[in-house]
């Protein structure tokens, strides 16, 4: 049997902003999601037998059914149910790379990678339409790990409209590897703390959703405009995770001193981001970021903006 080898990338948030509350109840978001090179490697192959195993050597993964790896898994064998009893089960290797609980929707992008490879491996054919529905019902990133790339993210996050790619930029990201902040505790703090400022009516809702699709952010991806794009970076979560976790915000500050043309916390957080506008200047705001903040327990990498979601990395026999 084949093991099917993915590369399946973390993603950053170059913009972040919640506008209201839907008629589902989810909060209605627009985003820019943006790929970069810092990535999982997700090992898929049929096990002969009728279970699907989760393997990881990382503390913070559980290796059990809340594994998200695992539920695409079960998700696909629920919606194949032929190929699952041809094939059987499946043992699914994350090696991981992506800090957990970081803002980088390393779960998603690991059960994206899960999806595409069962396709490949089941020989489904399924399209990229396809693959992102199957997603969406897993989490709201999940669609956009699948194809990665930029994109502009409304709805809950899935309804996707891809943008130019950024390719000439880089990223420094930095995490303190103790800390950890749940995603729903933050958007469930921001509901408590600004529901006021919610939009819900439906009109209001599109309008709002119209104003990022022909606002000053996608305008500036449009143009590639690294400088812009630096200046523009917003996330409305940073409202209530800053004065949560003061040592994220005094990285942040420490990363806005650093010749960088933007910072920010991605997503729900803690990582912390800053734009660069090479590989050279992304190491040396590293090495200068390590040095002003001299915390064993502060990770640092260094990444490169890409235009690809989930990529077959090399069928093995
Ligand atoms: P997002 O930004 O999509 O909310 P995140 O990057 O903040 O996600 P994850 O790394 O996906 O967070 O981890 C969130 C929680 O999900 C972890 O605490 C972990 O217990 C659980 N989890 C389930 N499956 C995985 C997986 N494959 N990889 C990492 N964490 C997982």
């Amino acid at each position: 049997m084949q093991t099917y080898t993915l590369i399946a990338p973390a993603k950053i948030n170059l913009y972040l902003e919640i506008i209201g509350t839907r008629p589902d109840g989810y909060h209605e978001l627009a985003m820019v999601l943006q790929s970069v090179d810092l990535a999982d490697q997700i090992a898929v192959r049929a096990n002969g037998t009728d279970e699907i195993r989760i393997h990881c050597d990382h503390p913070q993964v559980p290796l059990d059914k809340s594994n998200l790896a695992y539920r695409a898994a079960q998700l696909m064998a629920e919606q194949f149910p032929d190929s699952f009893e041809n094939f059987g089960g499946a043992d699914i290797t994350i090696h991981k790379h992506i800090p957990v609980a970081a803002g980088l929707a390393g779960g998603s992008t690991d059960a994206a990678a899960v999806l595409v490879g069962l396709d490949l491996m089941w020989e489904l054919g399924l399209t990229s339409t396809e693959l992102q529905e199957l997603g969406g019902r897993l989490g709201s990133d999940v669609p956009f790990c699948i194809a990665g790339g930029t994109a502009l993210a409304t709805g809950r996050g899935d309804a996707l409209s891809p943008l130019p790619d950024l390719t000439h930029l880089y990223v420094v990201l930095a995490k303190y590897r103790s800390l950890e902040v749940s995603t729903a505790w933050a958007y469930q703090t921001f509901r408590q703390q600004f529901s006021n400022t919610y939009v819900s009516d439906v009109n209001t809702l599109e309008n709002r959703r119209q104003r990022v699709h022909s606002g000053p952010m996608v305008n500036a991806i449009a143009h590639r405009d690294g400088a812009k794009i630096g200046q523009l970076l917003h996330n409305d979560l940073e409202r209530v995770v800053l004065p949560a976790y003061p040592q994220v915000s005094r990285l942040r500050q420490t990363f806005e001193q650093q010749p960088v043309l933007g910072a920010m916390m991605s997503g729900s957080g803690p990582t912390v981001f800053a734009v660069a506008e090479s590989q050279a200047q992304a190491q040396q705001v590293k090495e200068a970021v390590k040095a002003a903040v001299p915390d064993p327990d502060l990770e640092l990498w260094v990444a490169k903006l890409i235009s690809t979601g989930i990529q077959l990395a090399s069928p093995i026999k």
